[in-house]
Formats: structure tokens, C-alpha cells, sequence
């Protein structure tokens, strides 16, 4: 480089590679105006070539070091594809998660995003009235587009004859002359169609000449007054493609290509359901008292139009839900846009069809059936502020919304939020981000609200919304505890069905024409397969734990890592054929039942439910509507449904999670008895709910059976608080993974102690070591998965930002293993 002292142009591009920080390139000339931030380019790393996001711009002087920076190779975005809220929200999460920037931004951003020169352009109707514009530039794009029909950038480019064009296009689609919109691509619903041209009708005819098809098209298209499909045209009228084709190139008829707008309640059969008359029914609700008052907090809210955060608290059927759809309805209508977070979305199709029948078009469903180029899709429709209500499980809350007033978190407790691998944020939090910086309403909702979100109400940091009543007859179910300790029958181990109180309240709920919910929160036929002659129980040789039985496939799966083999026919350790089914999953339960109760439909309901076609959607339908009488499940059957003809809702054995070794173990125990004693007696007779149990004097359960809430929290905080747990500490978990299990714990050794030594000088003024605690490492609750050894460190402080910047200082440049970060984990495994 000369002796130049002029500055230079310099981007910082996040690159998905776990690599923590920004990369600097240097900007070509060529790409000064287009390489901005919130636009993709194409870098070099070392030898792979990758995508990035410019995240920042920089100019300075050049230095010594220079010579380093490669430039920026190219542009891929026409224009910036990120709004910078969200370019700070990606900030905000790579840095509260501790996780490398690009990887934030690669969840942040759907995938199969085109690149701007395969993106296609065309001349609006707006375009093709306007005759000659002022520039050069944008009087050659125009030129080239007035013959009609679509044309991609990169071809736009060349035919004006390599000029850069992208800034004149930008300016032609602001002002609306010119329209952009992806190429086709595979695995979308794209759909050419045509139309008339401009112009009179018998000049249209005229020009057909003597073609009696042509003229048959014509006639048939003026008639319908609307565009058609070319496929629609050659069935109605049993014309070739050929003589469309004709009038296309005579100028009778304009013929365009559009992604088919899908039409999600056609799109998704498996979404058309009862549903719509009781949605319609929802929007003459008369709210209750309670309701009205919680309503007019969040409305009073979104009008003060500043950041103010809620917990929405009621019991299950209380009616939360039309509270925080009263809100959406006023944003909408004020020009706002929403957010609306749900666990799963396959599980609220209910929700999911009453949206769409009250906010139309205004709603997009970012669901996982999705193929990219419809999330796509959907994500371009939220950007440009076509669809201002969305409704998504976690990911949602990096939908690019417009002018955001309202983000609602639905069963804010719920460990969905959490994202399991990098970047691990908690959506609920990221929302409480979001919101603050929008100026938005921010709505927690539950019926058992996270200790987080309960001592932030206590702290007044969320303004407690309290929902008293129930909907139905209003009545909470009532408990009935079974110890499975007396029911000598059962005892044997693996055999953990009905016991006879159970039956007979089954029996009593289906004379009377009512429906039950079964909960066995294992899938598969049982948890394993033990060989009766030697003992033998066929784990998993990567992750050390049994396989899981499943009858119906034939096969045993790791439930840990997914592998999946044959059932043998006999032990392979001893080759006696002794294999005996241990423990009960679903499918177990489900041949029992049918055994017992065999006139009885039943269904099951359960992440292998999930991945039929049709799914979990079918199944609640079904069930909604009465066709089948049984549902038995996992957690899912637990979640919000609201079934009226439910009486008897049971839990085959409440105490599976209770001993696990991490402290949310009780919580999440608590949180799905209460779901699931939620869902019975929502009709007009008063319901049961039947608890199994080992351990019917633990306090969990007995707070269940009172409907005590109050008692619950106040043990369970005590527990919290005398053991230094969240929310009274904020909690880092560093997870050491190695395939070597010296090297495993070498490295957790040398990262704990180098934590300990660190632990008392962070923080500065208010820095002690009695505040921070560091424990480990010690083997992970699964010490080996997948073929890796895992030990695990925790770092506890009262300060978030205490724990974050300990970790952050002691993290190795290099470490011998993979050491995952997860900032506020919601489970330890
Ligand atoms: P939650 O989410 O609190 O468990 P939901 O919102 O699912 O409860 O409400 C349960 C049912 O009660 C829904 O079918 C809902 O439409 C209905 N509902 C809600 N509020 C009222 C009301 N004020 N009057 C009558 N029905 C109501
Ligand atoms: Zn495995």
C-alpha cells in the first residue's frame, strides 16, 4: 500500500462459523454502495467460501496490518434484507447467549433466501403509465422492461449493458414502477397465469385474426373478468398450450408467473376442522368480569405505547386466550403489528384456524410443514407488512414485523422456548428484549408461570394480570390419588397400568358417554427390551442407555440420538429368545387399553403421532369431535386444549421426573399435573382427575390435589432460594463433549479451575466470592450421548451479567473438546 492516509471502507461480516466475533473485509469500490449493513455477501474464510451479513461499516486508515483483510467478493441482496431492530436483536442475543454472531444471524434468517441476481423484476402497471423517467439509468432499466414479461436481475444488469443497476432499481420499486420478487424455484406453488392485455375488447379480437381458439380464449377471459391460470384455460376450453403461447407473443393476452398464494386453510387439510363455527362463536364472546379487567390493562397499555410487560396468570379454561386476542384485534387495527409465541404450533390448530377466520390475511402461520421457499414466503409477506400478526413457536420472535406493539408468550414456562443447540436463547426473554426496544406490550401467559416470571412479579418488574374464574361450570376437577405403593397388582416392576380405581372411573366416564385423557410420558412400547436369561438390555453403544422398544415398527430406538435397529429374535449376548418387554410407553398402554376396553376408540398422541401425515392435527380434530372416546398420550395431550366432553383426565405415573437430577425436575412435574388436570370437567359437569402415584405425600402433588398454587410456589421458592437455583441466582451451564473421556474431563478440570480463579475478581465494586459459585465438574446427568463423555460446570451469581462475563473471560481460545455454553439453562442433561 502507498503512504495514502485517506480512509478506506471496511465491513464487519458475521460468518456462520463458531467463531464469536465479526470478520473485517475490506469493500471493493464496485460494492461501496451496495455492500451495507443487513445485506449478505460472499466472503472467504480461510479456504471455504461462505455467506455472511454485513453488520457494520467502517472506514479507517490503513495500517501495518492491512494486507490481511481480503475483500468482500460480492453482494448478494439488493437491498438490506434485515431491518436494523433486528439487526440489534441478533446483537443483543449473541451477546446475552454468549454465541457466535453468525450463527445468531443464520436462525435469525430463513433459509433459501435468493440471491438479488436470480431474483426477477417487471414493470408495474403504475411502471408502464408512467412514460420516461428523469435518470439514465433508470430510463434504460425501464426500456428494457417495456416489452413485458419478467427478467432476472443478472439479465436486467446485461442488457443494460453492465451498468450497476441495483441503485436505479431500488429507487424504481420505491417509487413503485417496478416490481422484485424471487425466481422460481423447487418445492414452491408457483403458477402462471394470464390475462387480457390493455385495450378494447374487439381490438383484443381483432388481433386474434381468424384463430377460433384464440378468440375462444379471449371471449372466455373477458367474460370472467379475472386472470386465469394457463392450465385452467387449456382444460376449460381444450385449446393447445400452442395457442395461449400465440397470444402471448401477439400481445392479446400478458401472461405472468406468482407463487400461488397459499391458501392455508385449503393448503393444510389437516387444519380444517369443526373449529370455525366455535371461532365464530368466540367473537360474540361476552367477557367475564376478570377478563374485562385484565383486557382493558393490556388496551390502556398499548395505547401508553411504551414497553410494558405483563404476566397473564389464570387457571387452566379461565379464558386467558380471548383476553390476549382482544389486544391483537386493537393492534391490527391501530396499523400495529404482533407477535404470537406458542410452544408448538402443531398443537393449537384450534388457535391457529381462529386466527385465520378473524385476522385473514393479516395473519401468517410460521408453522413446521413449511417448505423453505413458503417460509419464504411468509417471512417476505411479515417484511413488507402485508401480514402484521404472527403467530410461530420460538423462532417467531425474529419475524421482521413492522411497527411491533404487542408480543404475546403463551405458556411463557414452557422449556419450547429454549432453543437446544447454538444459538440457545430462551424466546421468552428474547421477547422481553424485543419488546422493550419496540416500545411494545410484552404479555406472559400461563397457568403455571416459571419461577422467573413469579419473582419478577414479586420485584414488580411484570404487572400481574389475574384471571379467577373458569369457563364450563366453572369448577376446577376433582383429585383422586392412587398410591401405587398399596396396589400389590401393579408392583411388579414395568407394569405401571391401571390400577383398579382407575378402571373403574374409566368405566364410569364411558357409560356415561364421556371422554378420557390418558398421560404416559414415554413414546414406544416400553423404555426397554431386557433379555430374562442374562440381563442383557441392548443400550445404545453410542449413548450407553437402553433403547426403546417399538412394537409397531419392529424396532429399538435410541431416544437420545435416533439410531434405530431391528428387533433381534433373540438375545444376542446369550441367544436364549427371553427378551421381555421393561417399563410402559404409549403403545404399550394403548394395546392394554384395547384389551380392556375394546369397544372404546382410541387414539394416541405423541411425537410418533406427530411425524404421521396429518399428525397431531388429526388426532385432536378426531378427538374434538367425539370419534374417538380415549386419548392417550405424552405431555402432549397435556397442553391447551379445551375438550368439554372430558370428565377423566389421568396420569399413569405422576412421579417419573420427580427424582431426576436437575432442579427444575419438581417444577415441570407440578407445571404438567396442572396442565393436565386442566383439561377435564371444561363442559358443564364437573370432571376427575386421577393422579398415580409413588410418592403421594410430596409436596407437588399434594399442592396439586388442593389446587393450592399458593402452597406450591412457597415450598418450591424456599427450596430455590436456600439452594442458590434461578430465579434467585442466574445460572451458566458449560457442558464439556469428547469422544475421549480423559481429555473430556482434563478440559472441564482446567476450565473449572480456571473459573475459580477468576470467580473473585469479576464484577468490580460489588465483586465477592460469596456471590459466585462454581460446581464441578462433575459426570452430565447423561454422562455419555451420542458417543460422547460429557462432564458438566455450573456458574452461579446474582448477577447475569456477573456469570456471563466470568464465562466469557475464562473460555480457552482453544480448548482440547467442544465446550457448550448455554446462558439460563432450562435443562440439565
Ligand atoms: P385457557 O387458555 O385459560 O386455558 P381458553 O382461552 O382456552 O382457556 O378458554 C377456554 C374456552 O372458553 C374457549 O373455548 C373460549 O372460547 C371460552 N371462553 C373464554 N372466555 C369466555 C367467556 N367470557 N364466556 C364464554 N366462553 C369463554
Ligand atoms: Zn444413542
Amino acid at each position: 500500500m502507498s503512504g495514502n492516509s485517506s480512509k478506506r471502507p471496511y465491513a464487519a461480516v458475521a460468518v456462520p462459523l463458531p467463531i464469536p466475533r465479526t470478520l473485517d473485509y475490506l469493500v471493493p469500490r464496485s460494492l461501496g454502495l451496495r455492500a451495507l449493513p443487513g445485506v449478505r455477501v460472499r466472503v472467504t474464510v480461510g479456504r471455504r467460501k461462505l455467506t455472511g451479513v454485513v453488520v457494520e461499516r467502517h472506514d479507517r486508515s490503513p495500517d501495518s496490518t492491512e494486507i490481511k483483510f481480503k475483500p468482500i467478493e460480492g453482494v448478494i441482496d439488493l437491498a438490506p434484507i434485515l431491518p436494523p431492530e433486528l439487526m440489534d436483536l441478533a446483537g443483543f442475543v449473541s451477546e446475552y447467549y454468549l454465541a457466535p454472531i453468525g450463527e445468531v444471524y443464520r436462525a435469525l434468517l430463513p433459509s433459501g433466501l435468493e440471491a438479488w441476481g436470480s431474483q426477477r423484476v417487471w414493470l408495474s402497471d403504475r411502471g408502464a403509465l408512467a412514460g420516461t423517467a428523469r435518470e439514465l439509468d433508470e430510463e434504460k432499466i425501464l426500456e428494457a422492461l417495456r416489452p413485458g414479461g419478467r427478467i432476472s436481475l443478472a439479465e436486467l444488469e446485461e442488457v443494460c449493458g453492465g451498468i450497476p443497476i441495483h441503485e436505479a432499481v431500488e429507487r424504481l420499486r420505491q417509487k413503485g414502477w417496478l416490481s422484485v420478487s424471487e425466481s422460481r424455484s423447487r418445492g414452491s406453488r408457483y403458477v402462471t397465469a394470464v390475462e387480457l392485455a390493455k385495450g378494447a375488447l374487439e381490438e383484443l379480437l381483432e388481433k386474434c385474426g381468424r384463430s377460433k381458439p384464440g378468440r375462444a380464449v379471449v371471449e372466455w377471459l373477458a367474460n370472467a373478468g379475472r386472470p386465469a391460470l394457463r392450465s385452467e384455460l387449456e382444460a376449460e376450453l381444450e385449446v393447445s398450450p400452442g395457442v395461449v403461447r400465440r397470444l402471448i407473443t401477439l400481445g392479446v393476452l400478458r401472461s405472468f408467473t406468482q407463487i400461488a398464494r397459499l391458501e392455508l386453510t385449503q393448503h393444510r387439510a389437516e387444519y380444517r376442522t369443526e373449529s370455525g363455527a366455535e371461532a365464530s362463536r368466540n367473537s360474540r364472546i361476552v367477557l367475564r368480569p376478570d377478563q374485562a379487567a385484565a383486557v382493558d390493562s393490556l388496551l390502556a397499555a398499548l395505547d401508553a405505547r411504551r414497553f410494558r410487560p405483563f404476566l397473564l396468570h389464570g387457571m387452566t379454561g379461565s379464558g386467558k386466550t380471548e383476553v390476549y386476542l382482544r389486544a391483537v384485534e386493537k393492534v391490527l387495527a391501530a396499523e400495529g403489528s404482533a407477535i404470537l409465541l406458542v410452544p408448538e404450533i402443531a398443537l393449537v390448530p384450534v388457535l391457529a384456524q381462529a386466527l385465520r377466520e378473524r385476522f385473514g390475511k393479516h395473519a401468517a402461520i410460521l408453522h413446521s410443514g413449511l417448505s423453505a421457499p413458503e417460509r419464504h414466503q411468509e417471512w417476505q409477506r411479515i417484511r413488507s407488512g402485508e401480514a402484521r400478526l404472527v403467530l410461530g413457536p420460538r423462532s417467531a420472535i425474529f419475524a421482521p414485523v413492522r411497527n411491533l406493539q404487542l408480543v404475546v408468550v403463551d405458556e411463557e414456562h414452557d422449556s419450547a422456548y429454549k432453543q437446544g443447540s447454538t444459538p440457545r436463547y430462551n424466546a421468552r426473554d428474547v421477547a422481553l428484549w424485543r419488546g422493550r426496544e419496540a416500545d411494545a406490550t410484552v404479555a406472559l401467559v400461563s397457568a403455571t408461570p416459571s419461577f422467573e416470571s413469579r419473582l419478577n412479579v414479586e420485584r414488580a418488574k411484570l404487572s400481574p394480570l389475574v384471571l379467577t374464574e373458569r369457563v364450563g361450570i366453572g369448577e376446577l376437577p376433582e383429585s383422586v390419588l392412587v398410591d401405587l405403593r398399596e396396589s400389590n397388582e401393579i408392583r411388579r416392576p414395568g407394569t405401571v397400568h391401571f390400577s383398579p380405581r382407575l378402571l373403574a372411573e374409566m368405566e364410569e366416564a364411558f357409560s356415561a358417554g364421556d371422554q378420557v385423557i390418558l398421560l404416559r410420558n414415554r413414546r414406544g412400547y416400553s423404555p426397554a427390551l431386557l433379555c430374562r436369561a442374562c440381563g442383557e438390555d441392548l443400550r445404545c453403544d453410542d449413548c450407553g442407555l437402553p433403547r426403546t422398544f417399538h412394537k409397531r415398527f419392529g424396532e429399538l430406538q435410541c431416544h437420545y440420538c435416533g439410531s434405530r435397529r431391528s428387533v433381534p429374535d433373540a438375545c444376542p449376548s446369550c441367544g436364549e429368545s427371553a427378551l421381555e418387554p421393561i417399563g410402559t410407553g404409549t403403545e404399550r398402554v394403548e394395546e392394554d387399553f384395547k384389551k380392556r376396553f375394546p369397544s372404546v376408540p382410541v387414539a394416541v398422541l405423541d411425537r410418533d403421532a406427530v411425524r404421521r401425515r396429518g399428525g397431531a392435527t388429526n388426532v385432536l380434530d378426531r378427538f374434538g369431535r367425539g370419534e374417538t372416546r380415549a386419548l392417550i398420550g405424552t405431555q402432549m395431550v397435556a397442553k391447551g386444549h379445551h375438550f368439554p366432553g372430558v370428565a377423566l383426565a389421568a396420569v399413569l405415573q405422576a412421579d417419573a421426573y420427580l427424582s431426576f437430577p436437575d432442579f427444575r425436575a419438581v417444577e415441570r412435574t407440578y407445571n404438567l399435573l396442572i396442565q393436565l388436570g386442566g383439561r377435564a370437567g371444561r363442559g358443564e359437569r364437573k370432571g376427575k382427575f386421577l393422579i398415580q402415584t409413588y410418592h403421594p405425600e410430596h409436596y407437588a402433588i399434594q399442592a396439586v390435589v388442593a389446587h393450592d398454587d399458593r402452597a406450591f410456589r412457597e415450598e418450591e421458592m424456599r427450596f430455590r432460594r436456600i439452594f442458590h437455583y434461578p430465579p434467585f441466582t442466574r445460572m451458566v451451564q458449560l457442558l464439556v463433549r469428547d469422544s475421549n473421556r480423559e481429555r473430556a474431563l482434563q478440559t472441564a478440570e482446567r476450565l473449572a479451575h480456571e473459573l475459580g480463579r477468576r470467580a473473585p475478581d469479576v464484577g468490580g465494586i460489588r465483586a465477592g466470592a460469596g456471590d459466585v459459585r462454581v460446581i464441578g465438574p462433575a459426570p452430565a446427568a447423561f454422562e455419555r450421548l451420542r458417543g460422547k463423555w460429557r462432564f458438566q460446570i455450573l456458574v452461579r451469581a446474582q448477577s447475569a451479567s456477573r456469570v456471563r462475563r466470568l464465562v466469557q473471560a475464562s473460555l480457552p481460545e482453544r480448548a482440547g473438546s467442544e465446550i457448550i455454553v448455554d446462558v439460563d439453562p432450562m435443562e440439565l442433561l
